[in-house]
């Protein structure tokens, strides 16, 4: 069994990446936000009480946090592991996640970091503008429009949410990255931290997350 926790900033890449390690190693990506609504949905025990926290507007605990997560390693498409996107989110949620799998004699074989620097981040996060009239999405960078400032389908002045814009980006970047440094360290002092550079194009982070994930296990499998 290879676990794997995936590591990034918003706008790293996480979700590309993810895809391409499930496709490429076999395991199911297990994407903490889809562990909720999947869990709610079928209204499993722990599904119910995850979503008497968020009904009162509360945090869900960790421990419930844990609960599924243990119920979706437990299925059958898990057996030889799976990526974990989006938990653990703080050193506290690491080191829980450590003792469960403690308990069941298991732990994380390999933390990959897609790692962008935070001007970066904040570059790729901000160049998104909207159409007025239907929202079709557009990037600065990555997807422009073919005329400057107006929608290609159907001619709307195209509009950048407040959400989108760079000093909203950098302020609400700053608490997350503080959270994610805290996990990496955890991940540095466990000695399963893999840092990749995520600067470069998608096909090469992948290469350089799966190279890293054999110099890394080697020797366990
Ligand atoms: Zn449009």
């Amino acid at each position: 069994m290879t676990l794997i926790v995936l590591l990034g900033a918003p706008g790293a890449g996480k979700g590309t990446q993810a895809a391409v390690l499930r496709d490429r190693l076999g395991i199911p990506h297990v994407a903490t936000g889809d562990l909720f609504r999947a869990a709610i949905r079928e209204g499993t025990p722990v599904g119910r009480e995850a979503k008497a926290y968020m009904d009162a507007g509360q945090l869900v605990p960790d421990r419930v946090t844990i609960r599924m997560l243990e119920e979706r390693l437990a299925a059958p498409d898990a057996a030889d592991g799976a990526i974990l996107d989006g938990f653990p989110r703080t050193a506290v949620q690491a080191a829980a996640l450590d003792d469960f799998l403690g308990r069941r004699g298991s732990r994380v074989d390999a933390a990959l970091l897609i790692d962008v620097p935070a001007e970066d981040l904040v570059d790729r996060l901000s160049g998104r503008w909207i159409c007025q009239a239907a929202g079709h999405p557009y990037h600065a960078t990555m997807n422009r429009p073919r005329a400057s400032g107006v929608c290609d389908v159907d001619g709307s002045p195209l509009v950048q949410r407040a959400d989108d814009r760079p000093e909203t980006i950098r302020a609400r970047l700053a608490g997350q990255l503080d959270d994610l440094n805290a996990v990496v360290e955890h991940y540095r002092s466990t000695g399963a931290l893999r840092t990749v550079n995520g600067l470069r194009p998608i096909a090469e982070v992948s290469g350089g997350l799966l190279e890293a994930l054999e110099a890394g296990t080697a020797g366990v499998a």
